[in-house]
């Protein structure tokens, strides 16, 4: 029987497991997905206060569609003998799914062991056990991006949070259309800003800012940067700086196997007019659909499927100050305040794939422009 092996369950992997086992036929697909935990963890979710009840277990999702389970950390890709190297075996594949998604990158400054974070959750529980019962905690949150801006004003209710960013404006990379709503949110929340500033140490007992500042602080929280899992630098192909893979519309890599698919965090997809894909769920999910497809498709001898995502949109939660909820590429605001928080939290369930459904997990995985009805 031909073998799909998928490396990740998150997004990527699990959306890709489902669609290539949607296509299975009488003459069966073998399909196996390594990942290293029993749990789906919902990235976008880290930032809440209690991260654990931001994840799925996977046998919910992939015993009802016949894909195995393989529960270890995929350590080396061998392309030209076609085989995945995990948990002390080598697995064959007749086509691969990298979907091992994006880390964040720390800096190294002194201290810097001493950094929270909210990328895996095994991070986002460690600051919330930290700060949970303690009273006007102080935070310094170090980057003023999408997940900077989530962090503080989530920690705003329940705290002093002091917002620090190298650039002189808050959301560098977010453009200016939705900016004067982000700052009258940390206004009113009560988020001191340090623009324009860098952090050059973490001590003890708070963060040491450039210009020899220093803040007590109980914990101070990196959020700056992501980069693609560097299981990446294993394909011989071309990669972004960011560490992607370039992929084709078919979510292929171009390297001389012609086996392998990549999706999600770990891909570079160009659509829309030249934009490439965002690291984002919002793009890893539809990615993974495609790749899958593609993977059983290219095995059992179907047409390929494009990759058609629905329109770009962003939806950023401003804790007790609402959410903001921007359509296209320029980020124009759409909802704002409570309109906006409550388009969050609809897509806050709905990245959610449902558990111990195979029809409708199928029926998902077979959708892969599900646009957003705001
Ligand atoms: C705090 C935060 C807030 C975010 N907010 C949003 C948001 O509002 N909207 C949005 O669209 N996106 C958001 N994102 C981004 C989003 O979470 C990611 O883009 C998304 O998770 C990418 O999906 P993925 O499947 O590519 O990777 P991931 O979800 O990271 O999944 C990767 C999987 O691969 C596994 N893996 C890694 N290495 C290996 C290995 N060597 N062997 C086997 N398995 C491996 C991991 O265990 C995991 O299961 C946010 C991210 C964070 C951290």
């Amino acid at each position: 029987m031909p073998h799909i092996v998928i490396i990740g369950g998150g997004f990527a992997g699990v959306w890709a497991a489902a669609a290539a086992a949607r296509l299975r036929d009488a003459a069966g697909l073998d399909i196996t997905l390594i990942a290293p935990d029993d749990a789906m963890v919902l990235r976008p979710r880290m930032y809440e206060a209690d991260p654990d009840r931001a994840t799925v277990p996977l046998s919910g999702l992939l015993d009802p569609i016949e894909v195995r389970h393989r529960r270890a950390w995929a350590e080396r890709i061998d392309v030209a003998a076609r085989r995945v190297h995990a948990g002390g075996e080598a697995i064959g594949y007749d086509r691969l799914v990298l979907a091992t998604g994006s880390r964040l990158v720390r800096p190294g400054l002194p201290g810097a062991g001493l950094l929270f974070d909210v990328d895996t959750l095994a991070g986002a529980r460690r600051l919330a056990d930290h700060l949970r019962g303690r009273d006007g905690f102080t935070a310094v949150v170090v980057g003023a991006g999408f997940t900077g801006l989530e962090v503080a004003t989530e920690l705003a209710g329940r705290g002093r949070v002091v917002l620090v960013d190298q650039a002189d404006v808050v959301g560098p990379d977010l453009g200016p259309a939705p900016r004067p709503y982000i700052e009258d949110a940390l206004g009113r929340l009560g988020v001191e800003l340090r623009l324009g500033t860098g952090l050059c140490a973490v001590e003890p007992g708070g963060a040491v800012l450039s210009g020899g500042t220093r803040i007590a602080a109980d914990a101070v929280v990196w959020t700056a940067g992501v980069r693609a899992d560097p299981l990446t630098e294993q394909i011989p192909a071309r990669r972004d700086r960011l560490g992607r893979l370039a992929v084709d519309r078919w979510m292929r890599v171009a390297e001389p196997s012609g086996a392998v698919f990549a999706a999600g965090d770990v891909a570079a997809a160009r659509f829309d007019d030249g934009h490439d894909v965002m690291q984002s769920c919002q793009h890893a999910t539809p990615m993974g659909k495609t790749a899958g497809h593609n993977a059983a498709a290219d095995l059992l001898g179907l047409p390929p499927l494009d990759f058609a995502p629905a329109p770009y949109v962003t939806c950023l939660d401003l804790g007790a100050a609402g959410g903001l909820y921007t359509k296209g590429w320029e980020r124009e605001v759409a909802l704002s305040g409570e309109r906006g928080k409550e388009v969050k939290q609809w897509i806050m369930k709905r990245i959610q794939p449902p558990v111990d459904d195979a029809g409708l997990l199928l029926d998902l995985a077979g959708r892969v422009r599900l646009p957003i009805p705001f």
